[in-house]
Formats: structure tokens, C-alpha cells, sequence
């Protein structure tokens, strides 16, 4: 038989690429995102109609739609894009059992109304990004007849309520076919599960993809600018945002007819800026998450354990090699720290425990995240967990700020076209048709399902890269491999077992805004998330590349490196984990 010659990237010409069809290569070789220093000067140099502060879910979301419609948008976050709440997700694309069961028991119609609008934004953020969000089967285990009996009824009336937008029809499953799926669920008293759809996604490179969309659409976006203060005219309208650079340290006026400030549970404080008599509205909640190996739970369905102890759901969900366990709710307080704490993990796992054949340890966690829930106050309500994970616009009519508060990641978009409708109101225009229902996002121009393996097989990569590589950008992996002819050794993984490779960093560096280790391990790679362990082994290598690209002077580097790495360390740490 004669064996296929694997070509590699290097031995061949570009416009011999094979099998990915051309016009894919071409899209995705194009320059697209401008170096930092272009969006720097453009930010300055123009009046813009909008400038959207915050470049999390909500705020990307906001300036795509507006740049969409015509209107000349720059996006602006204090931080690095997605490095707050956006990232810090479950990574479901959902409109929530929990909330429909709240909202039945509790007739509460507007709850339901947001079920229902989660479950129709659902369907365009899975097609607008197939390589970053997908579809799947979680698992509802029911150790008694009357429990399944209320499950079946309740997912299907989850179907219902999704109606044309339902991905998968809800079902019963026999004990045999939920053990064959989930081999370590605790089998002791087990009746089978009741499976239904949802979404899951990749919510750190879904919000740079909205910001790459963006940024092809003819937008400015800058990160690492926070917005201090705000200019007014003689009628105390917003004119311009006094933003602090702080790559540069410098401070720059950014002008525009109208201001939208999307800084989730950062809102009441620029809402202080532009007019220190608004009442505070955010009531944050914290969340965290723990990562365990893939196999501590085999299979590929997500499980969600029905009840804890307070009351709430919990998810276990495969993620990216990596089995997601989460989340908690707890009211921040003045002593709230942004790390996983052991309490909380300890509640993670005395939730899941009861439901599998092996209990999981502590000891097992190979990261975690924390993050904050941007909740609007809702008076009488004592927790925040019963508080409705609904948005609202709203405008302050003497600075002319407009607030988008609340919503959840799955609504991001829903959320932008009201705010931007608003936005063209105030701008004196009725509403024009907002077109992000419809947009593919960057990095799925020419995505098709088989694309990891095409990958693979063109360019000699091994399947765990190819798969992260096409899972992370999409068909603009392309540039990433096109840039293995530039130098082949960045072809080495950043870390031992994990999928990253050094040639990805470089490309985030150039082409994504890349400022700090902590964007490439964190947001662009995931190599974070992957484990923290690892995330310590690839932090001088990171380092060492941010340095050359971007041309760092010598005492930098090992700062940043030291820096990243305290960080990291301080988790583990926290968990009393070990760092070999
Ligand atoms: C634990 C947890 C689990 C969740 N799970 C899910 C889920 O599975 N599915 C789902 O749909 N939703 C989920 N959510 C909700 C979802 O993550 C959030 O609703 C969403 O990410 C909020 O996005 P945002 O852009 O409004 O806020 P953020 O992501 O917090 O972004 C706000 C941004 O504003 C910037 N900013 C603040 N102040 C300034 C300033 N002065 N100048 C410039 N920029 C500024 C910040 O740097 C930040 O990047 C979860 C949230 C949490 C915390």
C-alpha cells in the first residue's frame, strides 16, 4: 500500500496547500487585527460615534453591533479583553434549568421570559462560532422513579420553551446507557438519567473573536485602557473618556457623541464618573470553578447534579481535555478575595462527590477560576442566587451615559442590540436593523467540523494540537501554521502534555493584543486553565517571546515572568497544593 507523504507547512508553497481550499487560506492569511499602537493613535485621533467601556461579552458584543450598523465605535477595557466575569464562566451557552424552574415555581413571568430569550440567543452563538461553541448532552442522574418522573417533565418543558431553537429532544435514559455514558457515576441505587441539550463554548476566545469581528469591521479596540473620568460639554453631556494607558502610562482623551458602559460589576463606578448622584445598582456574586483531569470522569456528556446542599445545580462538564466542575454563589463582602479558596472548593466536591464511583480529591485540582457575577439589586431579595439573570438599559439623562447592567454571557448579544437601539435613539435616529444575528465571528470563515482533522493531516501536527489549535482559532489556526515557516521551532508545546504551542503565542502577540504572559496563558491559549503546574512551566518561555516581539527592555522579562509566576503559585498555594 502506498503510504501518503504528511507535508509539512515548510516544504511547501502556500498557494499549494491541499485539501482546505484555497479561498479558506487566503481569509485566513489576511492582516487583520492592527498592531496596539495603530488602535492607540486612531483612538485619539477621531470623534467616534460610540465608545464602549468594558471589553468583556457585553461590551464586545455592543461595539460589533454598533460598528455593525455603521456607527463608528471604539471599545475600551481597563484590563485585558475578556479578563474579568467573561471568562470566569461555566462556558454554557444556556437559558437555564434552574431559572425555569424558579421562574414556574415562583410564577415569575419575566424569568421566564429570559428563560425563553437565552434559548433563542443560544441557537446564533452556537452558529456563529461553531469552532468555539457546540452542542451537548447533559445528564440529570435520578436515583428514584418520582425524581425522573420530575426531571423528564421538567426538561421537557425546557424543550418547549426553546421550541424551534431546541437542539436535542429531551429523553429517559436506562440505567445501562447512562453507566455505558458516564462509566463513573455511582451506581448504588441509580434508575438511569433524564438527558437534555444545551451549549457549551469557550467564553475567553469567544470575546476575542467578538473584538477580532470588530476590528475587521473598521473598529478601534484598545485593552490595558481604562476610562478615570469623563469631559462634559456646558449642558453636562459626556464628550470624551480620560483614559489611562497603562502599557504606556500615559493618559488620552477618547471622543464620541455617546458613552456605553458595559464594565459589569464595574458599572456603578463609571456610573459614579459620569454622575456621582446615581444610586449604586450592581450586586456582584462570586463563582468559582475547579479543573480536574478528563478522566477522574470519563465520557463526553456533562453532568449536572440536581440539588446541593443550598438549594442550587452544579455542572461537571468535559472542557477541553479537562473535566469543569462548578459553580458556587456567594454575596461579595468587603472580605471577598478573587482566588478559589478551600472552602469553597470543599463544597465543590461534597456537592459532586455523593454522584460518583470514585470520589474526587483536592488533591487531584489542576487549576481553577474565580470570577464575579455582574447582578443587578433587586429589593427584598435576600440571595443572590434567586436574583433573575436578566438585563436592563439604562440612561442617565443628565450625562447622557448609557448603562447595559446584568444579562448573562449567553444573552450578550440580545443585550448589544438593546443597547445599541438605545444608543441610536439618544443619538436622535430611530433604531436601524441590528445584523449580529447572522455574523460569523472570526476564525469560522470556512470552519467546518472535520477542520482539526484536516489540519492534522496536512501539516503533520498531532491530533491534541491540531484539535486545540481549530477548537482556540478557528480557521485562523492557518496563520499559525503558516507561521512555522517563519521559524520550525516554534512548533514545541509550551508545557509538557499540554496542546499549546509556541508558534500560537507569537501569533496572539502580533495579531491579538497580547500584553502581558498572563493574556497568552490565560485568554489566547488556555494553558492556564489547562493547569497551573503548567502554566508555571511555559511562563519563561512566554516571557522570553513577549520580550522579543515586542521588544522589551532586559530587566522586563524576568519582572513579568516573576510576577505571573507568584500569581500562580499563590493558587496553588491557596488549595495547599504542590507545584510538581
Ligand atoms: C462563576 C460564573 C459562572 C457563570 N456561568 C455562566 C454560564 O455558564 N453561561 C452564561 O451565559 N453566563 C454565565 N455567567 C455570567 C457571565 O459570565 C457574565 O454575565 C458575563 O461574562 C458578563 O460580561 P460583562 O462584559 O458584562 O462583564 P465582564 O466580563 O466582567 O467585563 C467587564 C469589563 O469591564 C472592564 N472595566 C471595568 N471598569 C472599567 C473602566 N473604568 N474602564 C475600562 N474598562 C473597565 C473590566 O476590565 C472588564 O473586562 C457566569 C458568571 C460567573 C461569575
Amino acid at each position: 500500500m502506498r503510504r501518503r507523504r504528511l507535508l509539512r507547512l515548510t516544504d511547501i508553497p502556500c498557494s499549494a496547500l491541499p485539501v482546505i481550499s484555497s479561498a479558506v487560506i487566503r481569509h485566513a492569511l489576511v492582516e487583520h487585527v492592527k498592531p496596539r499602537k495603530d488602535a492607540l493613535a486612531a483612538a485619539t485621533k477621531q470623534l467616534f460615534d460610540i465608545c464602549v467601556i468594558g471589553g468583556g461579552a457585553t461590551g464586545a458584543g455592543c461595539a460589533l453591533d454598533g460598528q455593525l450598523r455603521g456607527l463608528r465605535t471604539v471599545l475600551l477595557d481597563a484590563g485585558d479583553f475578556a479578563s474579568a466575569a467573561s471568562s470566569a464562566s461555566t462556558k454554557l451557552v444556556h437559558g437555564g434549568v434552574r431559572y425555569l424552574e424558579q421562574a414556574v415555581k415562583s410564577l415569575n413571568l419575566e424569568e421566564y421570559r429570559m428563560v425563553k430569550s437565552a434559548l433563542r440567543e443560544r441557537q446564533y452563538m452556537l452558529a456563529n462560532a461553531p469552532h468555539l461553541a457546540h452542542p451537548s448532552h447533559f445528564l440529570v442522574p435520578v436515583y428514584s422513579w418520582s425524581k425522573a418522573l420530575y426531571y423528564l417533565a421538567g426538561m421537557k418543558m425546557y424543550d418547549a420553551v426553546a421550541g424551534k431553537s431546541n437542539l436535542f429532544p429531551s429523553s429517559f435514559l436506562s440505567r445501562e446507557e447512562t453507566l455505558r455514558r458516564m462509566p463513573g457515576l455511582n451506581a448504588t441505587g441509580l434508575r438511569g438519567a433524564v438527558a437534555y441539550s444545551d451549549g457549551q463554548f469557550d467564553d475567553a476566545r469567544y470575546d476575542l473573536a467578538l473584538v477580532e469581528t470588530f476590528v475587521d469591521a473598521g473598529g478601534t479596540a484598545l485593552n490595558y485602557a481604562r476610562v478615570t473620568d469623563f469631559a462634559r460639554d456646558a449642558n453636562e453631556k459626556l464628550v470624551a473618556a480620560n483614559v489611562l494607558d497603562a502599557i504606556s502610562g500615559e493618559e488620552l482623551a477618547v471622543r464620541a457623541r455617546k458613552f456605553v458602559n458595559a464594565t459589569g460589576t464595574g458599572a456603578d463606578k463609571v456610573r459614579a464618573l459620569a454622575n456621582p448622584q446615581l444610586p449604586a445598582r450592581m450586586r456582584p456574586s462570586k463563582g468559582v470553578h475547579l479543573l480536574f483531569p478528563a478522566d477522574a470522569f470519563p465520557g463526553s456528556d456533562a453532568l449536572l447534579v440536581p440539588h446541593t446542599e443550598d438549594g442550587r445545580v452544579i455542572f461537571a462538564v468535559p472542557w477541553q481535555e479537562r473535566l469543569l466542575v462548578g459553580t458556587t454563589d456567594d454575596e461579595v463582602t468587603p472580605a471577598t478575595r478573587m482566588v478559589v479558596q478551600k472552602d469553597e472548593a470543599a463544597y465543590l466536591i461534597r456537592q459532586l462527590n455523593p454522584y460518583l464511583r470514585t470520589p474526587l480529591r483536592l488533591g487531584q485540582t489542576v487549576s481553577g477560576l474565580a470570577g464575579l457575577r455582574p447582578l443587578v439589586a433587586a429589593p427584598g431579595e435576600t440571595e443572590t442566587s434567586k436574583l433573575i439573570r436578566d438585563h436592563e438599559v439604562e440612561l442617565d439623562t443628565t450625562s447622557g451615559l448609557v448603562s447595559i447592567l446584568g444579562g448573562k454571557w449567553t444573552t450578550h448579544r440580545l443585550m448589544a442590540q438593546d443597547t445599541i437601539d438605545a444608543v441610536q435613539r439618544e443619538l436622535g435616529t430611530p433604531p436601524s436593523a441590528s445584523l449580529t444575528r447572522q455574523q460569523p465571528l472570526a476564525g469560522s470563515q470556512g470552519y467546518e467540523v472535520n477542520f482539526a482533522s484536516k489540519l492534522e493531516r496536512e501539516y503533520a501536527l498531532p491530533a491534541d494540537v491540531a484539535r486545540h489549535l481549530a477548537g482556540k482559532f478557528g480557521t485562523r489556526a492557518l496563520k499559525i501554521v503558516e507561521l512555522l515557516r517563519e521559524n520550525p521551532a516554534w512548533n514545541t508545546r509550551m508545557a509538557a502534555g499540554a496542546p499549546a504551542i509556541q508558534a500560537e503565542l507569537v501569533y496572539s502577540i502580533r495579531f491579538e493584543m497580547a500584553e502581558t504572559i498572563e493574556d497568552l496563558l490565560a485568554r489566547r491559549s488556555g494553558v492556564q486553565m489547562y493547569g497551573w503546574r503548567e502554566a508555571l512551566a511555559a511562563a519563561p518561555m512566554a516571557g522570553e517571546l513577549l520580550a522579543r516581539e515586542k521588544g522589551w527592555a532586559p530587566s522586563r522579562e524576568p519582572r513579568a515572568v516573576a510576577e505571573y509566576t507568584a500569581k500562580i503559585r499563590g493558587f496553588l498555594n491557596e488549595l495547599q497544593l504542590g507545584e510538581g
